[in-house]
């Protein structure tokens, strides 16, 4: 009989389990309720649909360099943790002097968390 109750209450147990476990994640289920909400979140955001709430006012949302005025010192690749910038100079008309012929932006790599900038 005591194996039984066991057995039992074992049941009970994982069903209580169930039920405390549901109780959290049901209204994200179904998406009602007064506890639901987002969860997740679209990443890269969605800048049309949601700038206006999300997005700081500065944020721009596309790294963009000026050609004209880089140096090609290479600060930006090499402080970028995620390796996405690709910059090959060659030498300029004057000594110490270098023209960028190659600046690459891998945006699939960026994860825009600004340090080149
Ligand atoms: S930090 Fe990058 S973008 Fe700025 S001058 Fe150096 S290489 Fe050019
Ligand atoms: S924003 Fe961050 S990940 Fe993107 S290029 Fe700049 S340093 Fe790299």
């Amino acid at each position: 009989m005591n194996g039984l109750a066991a057995y039992l209450r074992g049941i009970g147990n994982r069903c209580l389990s169930a039920a405390t476990a549901l109780k959290t994640t049901l209204p994200y289920l179904i998406g009602t309720g007064e506890r639901y909400r987002a969860a997740t979140e679209e990443y890269p955001d969605r800048v049309s649909a949601r700038m206006p709430e999300d997005l700081p006012p500065r944020f721009r949302g596309l790294l963009r360099n000026d050609i004209q005025a880089c140096s090609g010192c290479r600060y930006c690749a090499d402080t970028c943790p995620a390796d996405c910038i690709h910059i090959e100079t060659e030498p300029g008309p004057e000594r110490n002097v270098s023209w960028v012929s190659v600046f690459d932006i891998d945006h699939a790599r960026c994860m825009f968390c600004g340090l080149c900038v």
